[in-house]
C-alpha cells in the first residue's frame, strides 16, 4: 500500500509523490480495488484473490438519518435480502400457526408475537455474516479497509477512515461497486426527520407499532406483509400502482391477497406532511388525488419505501469524466462493466439500467474479475434474470410480463395458457387460494417459445428458480408439457397448463 498523502495540495497529480512513483515505474499497490464491499464487490474480489491478483476492497457504511449502522456485506446481507427474508419467515410462522389448529396442534393459550426475540436473532444471524466475510477476505488474501473510498485518478483510490485517517491505494483497475441507499421524498414537510426506512426497519430493538408503509414496490409490500404477518396495523401507501414494471396481473392478485391478510391500502394517495405529536405519534396528512381530499392518521412509524439511490457524488467521478445519469445518479456502463473511463468498471445497484438484485450483482462481479484477471471473456447476461417479491403470497416470475409480451410481439403474436390452483397445504387449513395462480406467457407461432412464466403460491421463489433454467435454455410450450410434474407439488401445476386465456374457459384447476 502507498504511504498517506494528507493535505489538499498533494492532490495535484504533479505533486503527489505516489502517482509520480507510480508512472515512472508503472508498478500498482493492487491489480485491482474494489470499492464497496456488498454482494457484487466481495464476490468480485473474492474472485478476483482467487485468480492470484492482488486485491483490495473498500467498505464503508453512512449511518442511517436515524443512526443505524451495520458490519460488512452490504444492503443484502444487512438492511435487505437476508433480514427480510427471515422477518418474512416469521410472519409465514404465524400463519403457520393459525394452519396448526386445523391439522391438529393443540396449542394453549393466545399467540402473539415478540418482536425483540425476531430482532435479536436476525441481528445476531446478520453479525455472524458479517464476520464470516471478513473471515473468507482473509483466507483470500483480499485486504480489506473498513474506509470510505473516492477516486483520486483512473488508477488511484483515496480512502478514508472513520477517525479522518488517509491512506492512497493505487491499482491497475478500480471498480466501483457502491450500491444505493434509501431516497425520502423531496418536499414532504418532516418526511426525513420522523421517518424510517429499510436501512432502519430490521435494526429497531422495539416494535415499530402501527406503522404506513409508504411506497408500492418491491421493499414497500414485502415490508407491509411481514408487519401485517406478525400482528401489526399495517398501510401502503399507492401513489400510482402496485410493483410498477410487473406483470400487472399478478400485482393485482399479490395486493388482493394481502389484503384480505389484513394489510390497509391508501390507493392514489400522496403523502403531505409528517409531524410529531406531543404523544410522541407521527401525524401524516395526505391527499387523495381521486378526490382532492386531504386525509390524516396518526402511526407509531412511518416507513419510506419510495425507491433507491447510488450516493455517486462522494466518488469523486466527476472529475475524471465518468459517465453518470443525471437523473438516477448512476454510473453508465457497457455490457462489460466498463465505464466512460479507462480501467473503471462499475457494476450492481450502482449500474444504470442493471437490475438491483444480489445474484445479478455477484455474477456480473464474479465474471468481470475474471475478465480483469485475463481469464474469460464471458460478459454477464442480464436477460431472463428470475425474481421473487417475498409478499404475504409470494410472486415469482421469470421473461416477460404479459403487458410487455403484448407490446413487443402484439396481442395475436402471444398466447396465454394459464390455472387458478388450490396449494395443498391451504385445503386442511380452509386457506382462501382465490390468489394462488400461474401463467405462461408464450410466442403464439412456431415452437411457442415460453417469454414469460409467473407464479403466485407458497415457495415461489424456489419454484421459479427451476424454470428460470428452463426459459434460458429457450425452452417452449411443447417441453414444459413433456416435464414430468411432481406430485402432489403447486410447481407441477406449470406441466398441465392447458387453457388459454384466448379460449375464456374457466382456468380453475379441479381434481389432481
Ligand atoms: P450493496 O450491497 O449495496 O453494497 C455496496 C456497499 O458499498 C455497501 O456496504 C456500502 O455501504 C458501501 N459503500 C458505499 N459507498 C462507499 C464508499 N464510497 N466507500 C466504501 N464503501 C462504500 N435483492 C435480491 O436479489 N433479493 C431480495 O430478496 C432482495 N431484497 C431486498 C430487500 C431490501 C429491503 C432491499 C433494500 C434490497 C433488496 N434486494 C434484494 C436488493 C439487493 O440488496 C441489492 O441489489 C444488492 O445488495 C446490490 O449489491 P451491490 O453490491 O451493488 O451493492
Ligand atoms: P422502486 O422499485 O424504485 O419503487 C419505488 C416505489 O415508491 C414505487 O412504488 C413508487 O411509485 C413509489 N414512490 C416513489 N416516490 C414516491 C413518492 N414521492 N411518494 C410516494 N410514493 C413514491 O424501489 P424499492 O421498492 O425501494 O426497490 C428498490 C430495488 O430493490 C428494486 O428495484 C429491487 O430490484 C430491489 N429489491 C429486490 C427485492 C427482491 O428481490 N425480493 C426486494 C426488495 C428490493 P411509482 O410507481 O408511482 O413511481
Amino acid at each position: 500500500m502507498a504511504a498517506f498523502c494528507r493535505g489538499r495540495h498533494r492532490w495535484k497529480r504533479t505533486n503527489c509523490w505516489h502517482v509520480l512513483t507510480r508512472n515512472l515505474t508503472g508498478k500498482f499497490d493492487y491489480d485491482l480495488v474494489v470499492i464497496g464491499g456488498g454482494s457484487g464487490g466481495l464476490a468480485c474480489s473474492k474472485e478476483a484473490a482467487q485468480l492470484g491478483q492482488r486485491v483490495a476492497v473498500l467498505d464503508y457504511v453512512e449511518p442511517s438519518l436515524q443512526g443505524t449502522k451495520w458490519g460488512l456485506g452490504g444492503t443484502c446481507v444487512n438492511v435487505g435480502c437476508i433480514p427480510k427474508k427471515l422477518m418474512h419467515q416469521a410472519a409465514l410462522l404465524g400463519t403457520a400457526v393459525k394452519d396448526a389448529h386445523k391439522y391438529g396442534w393443540q396449542l394453549s393459550g393466545p399467540v402473539s408475537h415478540d418482536w425483540s426475540t425476531m430482532a435479536d436473532g436476525v441481528q445476531n444471524y446478520v453479525r455472524s455474516l458479517n464476520w464470516g466475510h471478513r473471515v473468507q477476505l482473509n483466507d483470500k488474501k483480499v485486504k480489506y479497509l473498513n474506509m470510505k473510498g473516492s477516486l483520486v485518478d483512473e488508477h488511484t483510490v483515496r480512502a478514508l477512515s472513520k477517525a479522518g485517517k488517509e491512506t492512497i491505494l493505487t491499482a491497475k483497475n478500480v471498480v466501483i461497486a457502491t450500491g444505493g441507499r434509501p431516497k425520502f421524498p423531496a418536499n414532504v414537510p418532516g418526511a426525513a426527520e420522523h421517518g424510517l426506512t429499510s436501512d432502519d426497519i430490521f435494526w429497531l430493538k422495539k416494535s415499530p407499532g402501527k406503522t404506513l408503509v409508504v411506497g408500492a414496490s418491491y421493499v414497500a409490500l414485502e415490508c407491509a406483509g411481514f408487519l401485517t404477518g406478525i400482528g401489526l396495523d399495517s398501510t401502503v401507501m399507492v401513489r400510482s400502482i402496485a410493483l410498477r414494471g410487473f406483470d400487472q396481473q399478478m400485482a393485482g392478485l399479490v395486493t388482493d391477497y394481502m389484503r384480505a391478510y389484513g394489510t390497509r391500502f391508501a390507493w392514489k394517495c400522496v403523502p403531505k406532511r409528517v409531524d410529531k405529536l406531543s404523544s410522541g405519534l407521527l401525524q401524516v396528512t395526505w391527499t387523495d388525488t381521486s378526490s382532492g381530499q386531504e386525509h390524516r392518521d396518526a402511526y407509531d412509524s412511518v416507513l419510506w419505501a419510495v425507491g433507491r439511490a447510488p450516493e455517486s457524488k462522494v466518488l469523486g467521478l466527476d472529475k475524471l469524466g465518468v459517465q453518470l445519469n443525471p437523473e438516477t445518479g448512476k454510473i453508465v456502463v457497457a455490457a462489460d462493466e466498463s465505464t466512460s473511463v479507462p480501467n473503471i468498471y462499475a457494476f450492481g445497484d450502482i449500474g444504470e439500467g442493471r437490475p438491483e438484485l444480489t445474484p445479478t450483482a455477484i455474477k456480473a462481479g464474479r465474471l468481470l474479475a475474471r475478465r480483469l484477471a485475463g481469464h474469460s471473456s464471458e460478459l454477464m447476461d442480464y436477460d431472463n434474470v428470475p425474481t421473487t417479491v417475498f409478499t404475504p403470497l409470494e410472486y415469482g416470475c421469470v421473461g416477460l410480463s404479459e403487458q410487455e409480451a403484448e407490446r413487443r410481439h402484439g396481442s395475436d403474436g402471444v398466447e396465454v395458457y394459464h390455472a387458478f390452483y388450490k396449494p395443498l397445504e391451504f385445503t386442511v387449513a380452509e386457506r382462501d387460494a382465490s390468489q394462488c395462480y400461474l401463467k405462461v406467457i408464450c410466442e403464439r407461432g412456431g415452437a411457442q417459445k415460453i417469454l414469460g412464466l409467473h407464479f403466485t403460491g407458497p415457495n415461489a421463489g424456489e419454484v421459479t428458480q427451476g424454470f428460470a433454467l428452463a426459459v434460458k435454455c429457450g425452452a417452449t410450450y411443447s417441453h414444459l408439457l413433456q416435464t414430468v410434474g411432481i406430485h402432489p407439488t403447486c410447481a407441477e401445476e406449470a406441466t398441465k397448463i392447458s387453457i388459454t386465456k384466448r379460449s375464456g374457459l374457466d382456468a380453475t384447476v379441479t381434481g389432481c
